[in-house]
């Protein structure tokens, strides 16, 4: 094919989350439109989305009231913004629907643009927060391993994955980590979920007490984490780890940028985790990722301890120009309504064996050591040696093979660090697209297996 305008085009776009140096040579995969679970690249090749993009399109690609409600809201009242008192009717609408779904006692929100930025408003907030109650000292956050917050400077600092950090000067030095609750991976001989779920919280205790209690003003966590391989913790992991936030006075900021609005078979994964968050962090399923938008949640502790602050300051200092921009709130209302109306997730939670069972199947593959998942999220973990759970070198890049497998059998998944292999497909699918979904990943890993001299 001759150089065409994309083709072009490219040459002048900086990829992120690639890498740069390989950027010439890669091959690239161009996407020209979407349909329900599919998407068709720029030759009109067919694959199924099974990440939703980047955890997001939980409607999939054509959901025509989401395309309507943006356009109404376009032609009523395409921008205002959220500052000094003023507000658009249908931003005040969203905050209203999110507080009537939101687990109590969070009764305050305000909105961003991205995850990012709203992991960073939660930092600040915690800040802002412990300033009021004249305990200047108590700034640091504890963020997990392998947890994914962002790229901003302090929610990459949280991030607890070295591209976040490597080259950008990161963590800055109020952000520490702890461990990644990962228990095949992480767990000594022997030991129970349960027991490695008590040993990491002493961890957490251990790590507070040696920084000093009054230090320490947050920990930020996601219920499960996605981005860093979709680890799901024990089952008593934040019965474990609250109990000692709260004994150091530490707030509970649940990011639940992937987990929120259905995607482990409750609203949101705090629920299904047993957290119990004074802040959380929501975007992405929020509008479907139809349009960029954002919210923190807020207990109604915080937000009398920000509004008396602001009182003695003068103003609340923090938001953006297009904070609770109409159009995105709009678009955020329509798929709060349409998850309602449609009874979402209940209906995760008949699929979610459809795909669990499914992805399990795998557990017997020589090349899989682990597989997980809860909901409509799952992952398989490569490795080299079943028994000695032995992983690929890096440099063999085992998962990004696999994924490049799975795009030419036509199924789009995510190759994440230590090589998983994630699954996230859009709340919308049917049984029987998963079962095609992995029909096709089964093909992808026999490839696979090939390819590595695995039989
Ligand atoms: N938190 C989590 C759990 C995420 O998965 C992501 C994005 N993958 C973010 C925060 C950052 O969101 P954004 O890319 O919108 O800034």
């Amino acid at each position: 094919m001759s150089l065409n305008s994309v083709e072009r085009d490219r040459r002048f776009y900086l990829n992120p989350f690639t890498n740069l140096v390989a950027k010439e040579t890669q091959e690239h995969l161009v996407i020209s439109r979407g349909r329900g679970v599919y998407v068709y690249d720029e030759s009109g090749r067919e694959y199924i989305e099974g990440m939703s993009g980047l955890w997001c399109v939980s409607l999939g690609w054509s959901e025509e009231r989401l395309v309507e409600a943006a356009t109404r809201q376009m032609r009523e009242l395409p921008y205002y913004h959220s500052f000094t008192g003023k507000l658009p009717d249908v931003t005040v609408e969203l905050a209203e629907k999110l507080m009537e779904i939101a687990p109590s006692p969070l009764g305050k929100v305000v909105f961003a643009n991205s995850g990012s930025e709203s992991n960073d408003t939660a930092v600040k907030v915690a800040w802002y927060y412990n300033n009021q109650l004249g305990r200047p000292e108590k700034k640091k956050i504890i963020s997990r391993m392998r947890g994914y917050h962002g790229v901003t400077v302090i929610s990459g600092s949280m991030t607890g994955l070295a591209y976040a950090q490597s080259g950008f000067d990161l963590p800055m030095s109020r952000v520490i980590h702890t461990d990644c609750p990962h228990h095949y991976r992480h767990a000594e001989p022997g030991e129970s979920e349960d027991a490695f779920a008590a040993r990491l919280a002493r961890n957490i205790d251990e790590l507070i007490q040696k920084e000093g209690p009054e230090t320490v003003a947050a920990f930020i966590a996601e219920p499960i984490q996605g981005a860093g391989g979709v680890i799901v913790p024990p089952e008593t992991y934040f019965r474990h780890v609250q109990p000692v936030l709260k004994k150091h006075d530490v707030l509970m900021i649940a990011d639940e940028v992937i987990c929120g609005f259905g995607r482990t078979g409750n609203m949101f994964g705090s629920q299904t985790l047993g957290i119990e968050p004074d802040m959380m962090v929501v975007a992405k399923q929020l509008s479907s990722g139809y349009q960029p938008i954002s919210g923190l949640l807020l207990s109604d502790q915080i937000y009398n301890t920000l509004r008396d602050a602001s009182g003695k300051l003068g103003m609340f200092g923090h938001g953006y120009t297009y904070s609770g921009h109409p159009v995105p709130a709009a678009v955020a209302l329509e798929t709060l309504k349409i998850y309602e109306e449609r009874n979402m997730v209940e209906r995760v939670r008949e699929l979610a064996p459809v795909l669990q069972d499914g992805i399990r199947r795998f557990a017997e593959h020589p090349m899989i050591g682990h597989v997980r998942g809860m909901g409509l999220i799952g992952a398989v973990e490569l490795v080299k040696d079943k028994a000695t759970k032995e992983q690929y070198d890096p440099s063999q890049k085992a998962a990004a093979t696999l994924v490049s497998y799975a795009q030419k059998h036509g199924l789009i998944v995510r190759a994440l660090p230590m090589d998983a292999v994630a699954f996230c497909p859009p709340l919308i699918i049917e049984p029987s697209q998963i079962e095609e979904m992995l029909a096709r990943f089964a093909l992808a890993l026999d490839d696979t297996a090939k390819h590595f001299g695995v039989s």
